[in-house]
């Protein structure tokens, strides 16, 4: 399929309406066929279960070429096992996994156009979610729902290389113990946006979150889990119930063990070790890994010796070879890189 005229090296992290569109509905206890659209458009019941009481859960991942030319998507098994986890938290009905990797890749294939050329850094952004849409006022699960999938380019998370961000921690709290965390669900980032726009006033790229029964040890940020390096090498990454469970971050462990034969610990991380690592990033589907420099804690700073300038060593090195899978150039563990033919 021919490509778009777009300015692919300079697109930014915005929503940009692409030709299709899959949707799905639920009713009368079932998931119908669901079918490709070119509606960018939703039309619902003023009182639908998502517009009062938030039950929607969503997926992120991308698509995109390959050295060799392919068009792929990076695990999307994993984002179909989550998104049903997800969804049973919240009462929502399970969208069927084989269902969900056929309609990305429907989605994806319908809009390849779209899909940025290797070597550009872009990708095209795939966004399933599931919504409650029939009238709901006295609380309780909606009875009708709807899947769908949308995709929009986006351009490259760093432009110009990796800087490493400065995050401060959090006075408020993501997640509660026993509550919804680990899924990816809409409400958890409306309870977030005060939060970020508060760090971002002061000067601060992304909030540290600690964990809302004690305070005292590290879960993530907004939107992707923490890794950190030990000064002797070792990779740690916080383990807790309320965290979300990150696909990149699994796969850099796994990349960590497997491919550059690191000790990985999945641990819970008191806030009172930070100051020792040696190394810190965030993980998540967008930038894959954004190395952090420093840490605010109500006036005191954690600098790490890798500093404000570049990726730490070890940090790179996951980096480099998880992205070097991503793209082809270095062989990735069977399954890992989906093929939309
Ligand atoms: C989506 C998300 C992440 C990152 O997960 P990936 O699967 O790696 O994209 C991390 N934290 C939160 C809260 C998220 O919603």
């Amino acid at each position: 399929m021919e490509k778009k005229n777009i300015d692919w090296s300079n697109l930014g992290f915005a929503y940009q309406k692409t030709d299709y569109r899959y949707v799905s509905n639920y009713k009368n206890g079932a998931w119908d066929e669901g079918e490709l659209t070119t509606d960018d458009t939703i039309t619902m019941s003023e009182c639908a279960g998502v517009l009062q009481y938030a039950q929607t859960v969503f997926e992120g991942l991308k698509a995109y070429t390959t050295e060799d030319g392919r068009t792929v998507m990076f695990r999307p098994d994993l984002n179909a096992s989550r998104l049903v986890d997800s969804a049973k938290r919240l009462e929502i009905p399970a969208f069927p996994e084989d269902k969900f990797i056929e309609a990305v890749a429907k989605t994806v294939k319908a809009n390849e156009g779209f899909v940025p050329p290797y070597g550009t850094g872009a990708t095209l952004y795939v966004r399933p979610y599931i919504f409650g849409s029939s009238p709901v006022i006295g609380v309780k699960p909606a009875e009708e729902y709807q899947f769908r999938v949308f995709t929009t380019p986006v351009g490259p998370y760093f432009k110009g290389g990796a800087k490493p961000i400065t995050i401060k921690v959090s006075d408020y709290d993501r997640a509660a113990p026993n509550g919804t965390g680990h899924i990816k669900a809409g409400l958890n980032y409306a309870m977030s946006l005060h939060a970020i726009v508060t760090a971002h006033e002061e000067g601060f790229d992304e909030n540290m979150y600690l964990d809302a029964g004690s305070r005292t040890y590290v879960e993530e940020t907004g939107g992707a889990n923490f890794l950190f390096v030990t000064k002797d090498g070792k990779v740690v990454t916080p383990k807790s119930d309320s965290i979300l469970p990150s696909i990149t971050r699994r796969s850099l462990v796994y990349v960590a063990k497997e491919y550059l034969g690191l000790e990985v610990e999945e641990r819970k991380v008191a806030f009172d070790e930070v100051k020792d690592f040696a190394e810190c990033g965030l993980c998540g589907t967008a930038a894959v890994i954004s190395p952090v420099g420093k840490i605010y804690d109500h006036g005191k700073e954690i600098c790490f010796p890798s500093g404000m300038d570049e990726m730490g060593p070890i940090t790179k090195k996951l980096y480099e070879t998880l992205t070097g899978i991503q793209m082809g150039r270095i062989e990735a563990p069977e399954g890992w890189l989906y093929e939309i033919k």
